[in-house]
């Protein structure tokens, strides 16, 4: 049997980060996930990796000290309230909320994106996916929002580039709503090349005016569907990704562009997610060896979340 090419990195702690009854960004999604990718036969394939925790250190690389200290003691400030007897939640915006254990998922999620650049840029395996919650791709350098408190996949490309000597990493963005919160942190380092498309107007309303030169952003209107999307990563990404030749590629997974997801107004389905995933693996082999580590962000209809992993993931793993 030859060896596993794709991890699958995720931790049970992931799943106990909750937002509240009745919130789309719920742990039954890594539930979805995991129950698709068992009943289609491609989990035992995958090489799992439990998340370790993400160390302070590795978070200040996108982060400012003082904000993960204020998430730390507000993690403290709710287990204190709790004891009391008051509410288990404290709220940092409208839609985004900590518990007990969002401190420790979030830790988690970082872990996991670490986790795997290390084991790809070590050769242990070609390419992984990490299931892990909350996402990170709103959360900024100094403010938590939209479901977002750790910005997984920057602080996961800054590691590459700073702790393995990389000189070039691509951030690759999906989600239906802009990274807001990866340009924050990664606007203007030379080092990165961030490409995105996301509908425009919509959470965060912002991303039409790059705030980089190193920003490729595309915003479509709502109802934009796949075969327009296919076009315009055709013709907007793709030379901009071979001309800087990234020798890794990170991509911000989020699947809540998928026509049955009610958090978006996009019409992308599960073979447009295959597709995408084979042009970014491509330029992957062209220049990074191959190298792609993807971690979920958004994607919030149950249903089409397991099968758009599930194509994602079947096209890392080259089982299609
Ligand atoms: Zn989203």
């Amino acid at each position: 049997m030859t060896a596993k090419k794709t991890g699958y990195f995720t931790h049970p702690d992931c799943r106990r980060h909750d937002m509240g009854q009745g919130h789309p960004e719920c742990p039954q999604r890594l539930d979805a996930i995991n129950d698709r990718l068992l009943a289609s036969g491609l989990l035992p394939l995958l090489e799992p990796r439990e998340a370790p925790l993400a160390a302070t250190s590795d978070l200040e690389r996108a982060h400012e000290r003082l904000y993960l200290a204020a998430l730390r003691g507000l993690a403290q400030e709710v287990d204190e309230q709790m004891q009391a007897g008051g509410p288990d939640h404290a709220h940092l915006d409208a839609d985004t909320a900590m518990n007990i254990h969002t401190w420790s998922a979030a830790q988690r999620a970082a872990g996991a994106a670490l986790a795997a650049t290390d084991a790809v840029m070590a050769g242990e395996l070609e390419n992984a996916f990490c299931a892990i919650r909350p996402p990170g791709h709103h959360a900024c350098r100094e403010r938590a929002m939209g479901f977002c408190f750790i910005n997984n996949v920057a602080v996961a490309a800054r590691h590459a580039l700073d702790r393995h000597g990389l000189q070039r990493v691509a951030v690759v963005d999906f989600d239906v709503h802009h990274g807001n919160g990866t340009e924050d942190i990664l606007a203007g380092d030379e080092r990165v090349l961030m490409v995105g498309i996301f509908q425009h107007p919509l959470y965060p309303f912002c991303g039409d005016v790059p705030r980089g030169a190193n920003m490729v952003n595309l915003p479509v209107t709502a109802y934009t569907r796949g075969p327009e999307i296919r076009a315009l990563i055709e013709r907007e990404w793709m030379p901009r990704l071979e001309a800087f030749r990234p020798e890794m590629i990170f991509i911000s997974a989020g699947f809540d562009a998928h026509r049955d997801d009610d958090l978006g107004r996009l019409g992308l389905l599960e073979d447009d997610y295959a597709w995408i995933t084979r042009r970014l693996q491509d330029v992957a082999r062209r220049h990074a060896g191959g190298r792609i580590v993807s971690c979920l962000e958004g994607g919030y209809n149950l249903g089409a979340l397991g099968r758009s992993v599930e194509a994602h993931v079947r096209e890392l793993a080259e089982l299609a």
